[in-house]
């Protein structure tokens, strides 16, 4: 793996929707390649460990509360700068606040449930990827 690979997850709520298809159209259109792809539904042990970096924070345990609910979508995505790119594709954390036209924008809803999740850096790209999907599951 390079630096040019992000990892996402389609979250629940966009999921449960039926916007997983339509969200996964805006990154291909964007230019990225998929590198790994599938569905699961995380356990809530899987969620608090997935997002372990924010245990201390206030929202940790409703967030992983709301990872848990529901099936998503795991993957990763592969394009040059392929971190800094795909956060400004989804838009800042806050859909009411991120740029019009940014996934999280349109898809999004709340803080919490904001329909989508980019890696914040190359190393915590590769962890996260590691996380759901072995080598040889990466393209
Ligand atoms: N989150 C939340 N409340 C907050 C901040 C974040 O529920 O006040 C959730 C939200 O789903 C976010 C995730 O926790 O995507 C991880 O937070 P982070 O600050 O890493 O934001 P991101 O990198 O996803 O933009
Ligand atoms: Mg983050």
């Amino acid at each position: 793996m390079s630096d040019d690979i992000t990892f996402s997850i389609i979250k629940p709520d966009a999921f449960s929707r039926g916007d997983a298809a339509r969200i996964l159209f805006r990154i291909a259109e964007a230019g990225f390649t998929i590198a790994a792809l599938k569905m699961i539904h995380m356990t809530r042990a899987q969620a608090e460990g997935f997002y372990a970096v924010h245990r201390e924070r206030p929202f940790f345990e409703g967030l992983v509360e709301f990872m848990s609910t529901g099936p998503v979508m795991v993957m990763v995505l592969r394009h040059p700068d392929a971190v800094e790119r795909f956060r400004s594709l989804i838009g800042t954390t806050d859909p009411a606040k991120a740029a019009p036209g940014t996934i999280r924008a349109e898809y999004g809803t709340t803080v919490q449930r904001n329909a989508v999740h980019g890696s914040d850096s190359a190393e915590n790209a590769f962890k996260e990827a590691s996380y759901f999907f072995s080598a040889i599951e990466i393209f």
